[in-house]
């Protein structure tokens, strides 16, 4: 048995889930309200001992088990809750490996660099003359001494070897320092470094604003000119092992909480739009680093609160939207669908700056973050402001613009509702915004060479680690043995979600993964989807897979299936396979649901609200069985061609 099955067996998941909800017995089962979502009306979260799960069956239809619990409700990643969850269990975790204890240990020393950095910058802000003017910057600005401590702003000396005599000082070696991006490298002609140059401090003169990680370390620094003819403006740490900007967000160290209590994140453009709308009483605000949206950023967020607000400068969003403010806009709708987020878009006022407005009227911030609206109505309204919607090119135009937007809705009814929008808008007839589905032609097809049943393709090197898996979680793993393997375009992806869609059913997420240990994995696929290159799966894996999960992943997912298959072949079966996981899950839920009735006969109370559940697990059931024998008759007709 692995460590992590041992401690969830040893783990009483309604202990854990009684410390902060109210349980209330329903024969084998617990019942209480959700404490994901907001609701006081009716008991929806279920915890069903025997198999050591959660599940809400109310507006979260999600559940999982006693790590995914701790997750959601500590805001912990596995590592983390797995350390705390063997800690209670009394199950002394197997040491890491040495090559990761020691990767570990240098970066927690890279992260003490940072600190010591951060610690030497704001005490020269606050306590040398040299930082006078600095200090006189930010307070010009509103900002208030004991946000200045808070965010411990700093000041960067007008220096070439100030930062980087300290820390030598400090002991810290010159690798480290160029590591961590504190130190810029001598370069020659060709712009590469040379070897053994002289280094210096890469911030100079500069306000010096920490920037730190979901968990609070430090990891970089955005620095902000005080001579106006400096360039950059700002300057940022680069991107080094600690700093990844794309799965950044400046403040979110100092938000989590609000967000979750206030069940709103707000995404700003600046540091200090950040800052000083903390310091006036939006403490749910959060900014990225310059770039669009990116996935791991929408994902921090919809940890804490599904509901994000973006807020865009007017210029960048304004009538001739720009390239840009378009491209954040698609980004942000696919992550919403992809990640089940409800992203809305607020403009702020041409000429004004959000910190300027907090400072003024924290009213008036409040009202334009009442005013966001869906990204697909923003973007319709956007496009027609100041145009004569009686011209028939400006209609087209119009939905040239948003009809690609609402292409990026995942959900179908959503879409069609957005469609419907956009015709009612545009005065025109709703089929006339149909997009060429290229599902509908038909192409003639080679017959499938793969015909071996799903069974006989996972080979594990060890047996037994399969065995003791329940069905659901082995259709999991075939899955992501597909998805390693094979590994299926973005492109493939899509023309499997589309078909999902066309049955009214939810794209593949990691939602379809919910074992603790499968999630890990999954999102280790999804995120790698994420990465700006080409992303090289294994190594990713390699590189950001909790050790605690290797022995799974490497007995379940690394064997390589022994069949061949087309791209055709692929798509086909990971349908078939989603469909199959689905209702394995399904089945599942039906007999919970059937449980807690018949645990519970006189409690007429819940009636009314179990009939709903049954009628929504049925029509899912309904549309898995249709899409299911679709697939099965087109295989037999492919057959016997
Ligand atoms: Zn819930």
């Amino acid at each position: 048995m692995s460590q992590i099955d041992e401690i969830k067996n040893l783990i009483n998941i309604e202990d854990l889930v009684g410390e902060t909800v109210k349980l209330r017995r329903t024969g084998k089962n617990y019942i209480g309200f959700c404490p994901f979502h907001a609701n006081t009306r009716t008991p929806s979260f279920v915890v069903f001992p025997e198999s050591g799960t959660w599940r809400c069956f109310g507006q979260c239809a999600e559940g999982g088990d006693v790590f995914s619990y701790l997750m959601k409700r500590d805001n912990l990643d596995f590592q983390q809750a797995l350390a705390v969850l063997a800690q209670r269990a009394g199950v002394k975790l197997e040491s890491f490996t040495r090559e990761d204890s020691s990767r570990k240990q240098t970066e927690e020393s890279l992260h003490q660099l940072i600190e010591d950095s951060i610690a030497f910058y704001h005490n020269l802000l606050m306590q040398s003359p040299a930082g006078k003017t600095a200090l006189a910057y930010l307070h010009g600005r509103g900002l208030q001494d004991e946000t200045i401590r808070q965010f411990q702003l700093g000041y960067a000396p007008d220096s070439w070897n100030a930062v980087i005599d300290h820390l030598l000082s400090l002991n810290y070696s010159r690798t480290q320092l160029i590591d961590t991006g504190m130190a810029s490298e001598q370069r020659d002609d060709k712009g590469d470094p040379v070897a053994d140059g002289r280094i210096y401090d890469r911030f100079r003169n500069r306000v010096m604003i920490p920037i730190r990680n979901a968990a609070g370390k430090a990891i970089g620094f955005g620095a902000r000119i005080l001579d106006p003819n400096d360039v950059p403006k700002f300057l940022n740490s680069p991107q080094t092992v600690l700093f990844d900007k794309g799965a950044t967000l400046f403040g979110f160290n100092f938000a989590k909480s609000a967000i979750r209590e206030r069940s709103q994140a707000v995404i700003v453009e600046g540091y200090f739009d950040v800052i000083t709308l903390h310091q006036a009483g939006f403490p749910n605000t959060v900014s990225s680093m310059g770039t669009a949206i990116g996935a791991n950023q929408v994902k921090l967020l919809t940890r804490q609160s599904k509901n994000i607000v973006l807020a865009l400068d007017a210029d960048e969003a304004g009538a001739n939207a720009t390239l840009k403010g378009i491209e954040v806009l698609r980004d942000a709708i696919r992550q919403e669908g992809r990640l089940d987020a409800d992203i809305r878009v607020t403009t702020i006022p041409e000429g004004k700056d959000p910190d300027e407005i907090a400072l003024r009227d924290p009213a008036e911030w409040q009202s334009i973050l009442d005013n966001a609206k869906p990204i697909v109505i923003f973007m319709m309204e956007t496009a027609a402001r100041g145009q004569d919607l009686q011209d028939a090119k400006v209609k087209s135009q119009i939905a040239a613009t948003v009809l690609p937007l609402i292409e990026e809705v995942s959900e179908t009814i959503e879409r069609e509702v957005y469609r419907q929008q956009l015709a009612d808008f545009l005065s025109i007839d709703a089929r006339l915004l149909r997009f060429d589905d290229p599902n509908k032609r038909t192409v003639k097809r080679r017959s499938s060479r793969f015909t071996a049943p799903e069974t006989s393709v996972v080979v594990p090197k060890e047996k037994a680690v399969m065995d003791s898996m329940t069905a659901v979680s082995r259709r999991e793993v075939f899955i992501l043995n597909y998805m390693f393997h094979f590994y299926p375009t973005p492109g493939s992806i899509a023309k499997i979600d589309r078909t999902l869609r066309q049955r009214r059913l939810a794209p593949i997420s990691r939602k379809d993964f919910e074992s603790s240990e499968m999630r890990q994995i999954a999102d280790c696929y999804f995120d790698s989807l994420d990465q700006d290159e080409n992303p090289d799966i294994f190594t990713y894996a390699d590189q950001n897979l909790p050790e605690s999960i290797r022995p799974l992943y490497e007995t379940a997912i690394l064997p390589k299936p022994v069949v061949e298959m087309t791209q055709d072949d692929i798509e086909k079966e990971m349908l078939r396979s989603i469909v199959l996981l689905r209702r394995s899950k399904n089945r599942d839920r039906i007999r919970e649901a059937q449980a807690l009735q018949n645990d519970d006969p006189a409690e007429q109370k819940n009636h009314a609200e179990l009939t709903e559940i049954f009628g929504q697990l049925l029509l899912e059931k309904k549309k898995l069985d249709h899409l299911l024998e679709a697939l099965e008759f087109g295989n037999k007709k492919n057959n016997d061609d």
